[in-house]
């Protein structure tokens, strides 16, 4: 359904690359192979061989002796931005969202997918990426998501009519219609993102869509090559989208789940985003935010940001309680994805935050609900390829696929090691982190 991905990196073309006895972890979350070679010509993978290779002229040698490489991060579900500036400065954030994405390039991320932002924003820093006119991840989006007047969910609310508010479905789906077909076509969505949030979980009940609104929302972006993914959050929520057709899903259910629910989900195999970190986040922010001054916060994230999360963000959630609320929900979240994991349900690692680190963060609770690393290994590599549609160039060590590469330390041994990098390439290219905006290089 997805066309082939044609996206050139920022520079001239890439080199040829032989990576040599290197342990591989292809993505795919079989057994790693001790002293494989890899070969990357231009942007993509050649070959891969558990044997030494011939070295051909042209071709530049790589030892990979004692580390590891593995395909790129895939963050499933990010906010690039939305989280570091108040609405009427949105507009103007490029600069905060490039430093942002460069935070995710520091640590190991070469694909994203902004699950919900202003269109105009993130549409744009998307055409700059895929013009090789930006160092970025691979950057996939929704733009702006769907949902029904008054209807709740998927971040913050945002008045009527602001740039980030969701395209509000009217009664009358003929009057829908070409409002999300114009968007389509005109936007151009990766994955096209809608809410369903009836809540009276916790708090009250508010309106949804209907199951036939959302089957004819699915039907529409998929005769427009588009799929869909979905923000739902009670077992109902769940149940409806399943009813309607979603092909993934944003998060993982973080309310008590029946049995029943997560044995469909996980036999459908449906890709669902994680996003365990955020609560984290809310929480130890809320509580302590004394981790926002650790060195690798420092050294990836703008100092202006970490400012504001302490100063804006920090009291706005707890205004609304929110730490109460992810406190009281955390446990039935991690029991989710730990039954899912036990069903074989198709779970890809994802944040819902917008900076590098928190994937670290997120793949170290995922750790810590009992799932072994090699199945992470793959959650947050080909999983989100297969929740993007990409799978086919993305998210394994495969021959033919793009050269996304991430050459570290054993993550099979230590969840830390994820973040223990030793170069990061992106189509075949390496990444020059000297020359990243961040703030570690600043200080030199
Ligand atoms: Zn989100």
């Amino acid at each position: 359904m997805c066309t082939a991905l044609t996206l050139p990196v920022v520079g001239a073309s890439a080199a040829n690359l032989l990576f040599e006895n290197v342990t591989l972890i292809d993505g795919t979350g079989t057994a790693p192979i001790v002293g494989a070679s890899v070969l990357v010509k231009n942007d993509r993978i050649d070959l891969v061989s558990p044997v030494p290779l011939k070295h051909e002229a042209g071709v530049q040698v790589i030892d990979g002796t004692g580390k590891f490489l593995m395909p790129g991060l895939i963050d499933s579900h990010v906010h690039i931005g939305a989280n570091a500036v108040t609405e009427d400065e949105f507009q103007n954030q490029r600069l905060m969202g490039v430093r942002a994405l460069h935070s995710f390039l520091y640590l190991g991320v070469t694909s994203v997918y902004d699950s919900g932002n202003v269109p105009d924003y993130i549409f744009s820093l998307r055409a700059e990426e895929q013009g090789g006119k930006l160092v970025s991840p691979r950057l996939f989006a929704t733009g702006t998501t769907i949902n029904v007047y008054g209807g709740r969910g998927g971040g913050r609310i945002r008045p009527e009519g602001t740039p980030n508010s969701p395209i509000r479905l009217k009664e009358d789906w003929a009057e829908s219609k070409p409002l999300l077909e114009n968007y389509f076509k005109t936007r151009k969505p990766d994955l096209q993102k809608m809410v369903i949030d009836r809540r009276g979980v916790f708090e009250p009940p508010t309106p949804i869509m209907s199951v036939e609104q959302m089957t004819s929302v699915v039907r529409l972006a998929n005769e427009n090559g588009i799929r869909t993914t979905i923000h739902a959050a009670s077992e109902e929520d769940y149940s409806d989208a399943l009813a309607a057709g979603v092909d993934e899903f944003a998060h993982v259910i973080r309310y008590p789940a029946s049995d029943e629910l997560l044995k469909l989900l996980a036999a459908k195999k449906i890709p669902m985003s994680t996003t365990t970190v955020v609560a984290k986040f809310i929480e130890r922010l809320i509580d302590d935010p004394s981790f926002l001054d650790e060195p690798v916060w420092k050294n990836s994230v703008d100092p202006d940001v970490l400012a504001y999360q302490k100063s804006d963000e920090r009291p706005a959630f707890a205004k609304t309680g929110r730490s109460l609320t992810v406190k009281a929900t955390h446990h039935f979240l991690m029991n989710n994805v730990k039954k899912l994991h036990e069903l074989g349900g198709v779970l890809v690692a994802g944040t819902d935050r917008g900076w590098g680190q928190t994937l670290h963060w997120e793949l170290e609770l995922l750790h810590g609900a009992g799932i072994p690393l090699l199945d992470i290994t793959r959650m947050v590599t080909l999983n989100g390829a297969i929740y993007l549609g990409r799978e086919k160039d993305l998210g394994s060590i495969q021959r033919g696929k793009l050269a996304d590469l991430l050459l570290n330390a054993d993550p099979t041994k230590d969840v830390k090691n994820f973040a223990a990098i030793a170069a990061v390439y992106k189509g075949g290219q390496k990444i020059d982190f000297a020359k990243l905006d961040i703030p570690i290089n600043k200080k030199k």
